[in-house]
Order: C-alpha cells, then structure tokens, then sequence
C-alpha cells in the first residue's frame, strides 16, 4: 500500500514488469530507428523516469531532449496545450520520439504532436509508458505503447498525485473504497 496525501493506493505494476517492458519497447525501436539518429523528446515531469529507463535501453545513435507543456489555467482541466517549453534544438527534418507517462483522455499528446508537426520534423513517434484506452477522446496513433490499463488514476514511477507520488519504483492504483 502506499498513501499519498489523502488517498491509499495499491500495488498495480511491479518494478520487474515494468524494466521488462520497457526493454522490449527499446528494442522495437532499436528495430525501427536502426541507421537513423531519433531525438528522443521526454516529456517532464511524468515520463522523467521512463525516459532514462528506456535510453538505457536504446543500442543505437540518438539524441535527447526535456520538453514541458504549458497549458492556460481554466476552470475545469480543458487538456489545450498552449506551447511547448524548453526545446532548444531544431527539429526540422528530425525523427521525433516523443516519450510520455500516460496517454488518458488524449488532448494533451495530440496538442504536443500538432505544435511539433509545425516544426516540420521527418517524423514523430509516439511512446507512452500507460495508455487508457477507455478515455481516449481523439484518435491518436501511438507507436510505442508499454501497458493499455483500464481508466483508474495511478501513481508511481514519475506518474504524481498533487506533485507527490513520483518517487517509487512501482506503479500504483487508486484503492477501490
Ligand atoms: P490527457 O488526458 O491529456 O491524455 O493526459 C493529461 C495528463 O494527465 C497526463 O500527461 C498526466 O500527467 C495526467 N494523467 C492522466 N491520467 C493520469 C493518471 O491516472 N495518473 C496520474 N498521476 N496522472 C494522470
Ligand atoms: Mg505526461
Ligand atoms: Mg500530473
């Protein structure tokens, strides 16, 4: 069990299935990329972990970036992502693998995707550790996907409830109560 502020979470996805995991998705795309030379583009703060866990993994030539998104503050959590922060590098002509935690309701990975695709890269690739197919709102082709859960919130491994909850090796799921 692990409690976050208010609430208790259970154990979800362990330590080992997720090293597993991650290591056949950097396989597929040691596969994929062999030859050519991605920018792998990780998305902060969420995929912080994933990210170096999938690098680790990676055998061929590539490059690395952080990115954040910002979106306006509004009253209820519209998903619009306004701009990205903190890509310094010119991503014209560039394959683009962009490494996220979790792919949920979809705006955000679809915003992210459409403001890299205005820098006119070669390609953008999409690899999320978790993806909730349940409440997926927009079509999306996600190349690269660890595990595809039911819509439950988790935290762990990078994945945060109200900042906190980052730092395990584990994922967890929100107790049922
Ligand atoms: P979207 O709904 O736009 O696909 O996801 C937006 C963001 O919501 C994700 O990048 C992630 O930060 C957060 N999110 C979505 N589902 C979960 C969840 O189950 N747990 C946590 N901790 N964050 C989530
Ligand atoms: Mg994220
Ligand atoms: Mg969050």
């Amino acid at each position: 069990m692990l409690t976050v502020l208010d609430k208790t979470f259970v154990p979800f996805i362990d330590h080992e299935t997720l090293q597993n995991r991650i290591a056949e998705l950097a396989h597929q795309i040691n596969r994929d990329y062999a030859g050519r030379r991605p920018l792998i583009v990780g998305v902060l703060n969420g995929a912080v972990l994933f990210t170096a866990d999938l690098l680790k993994n990676l055998t061929i030539d590539c490059e690395i970036t952080f990115i954040r998104v910002a979106s306006y503050e509004q009253t209820a959590s519209t998903g619009q992502v306004k701009q990205i922060l903190g890509l310094t590098e010119a991503v014209e002509g560039r394959d683009l693998i962009v490494v996220e935690d979790i792919v949920d309701t979809g705006l955000t990975i679809v915003e992210v995707y459409r403001l890299l695709m205005a820098q006119k890269p070669a390609s953008v690739a999409i690899a999320t550790l978790l993806f909730k197919p349940a409440a997926l709102q927009t079509p999306m082709h996600l190349e690269y996907i660890g595990f595809s859960i039911e819509n439950k919130f988790v935290v762990g491994y990078g994945l945060d409830y109200n900042g906190l909850g980052r730092n395990t090796k584990d994922i967890y799921v929100l107790k049922e109560s």
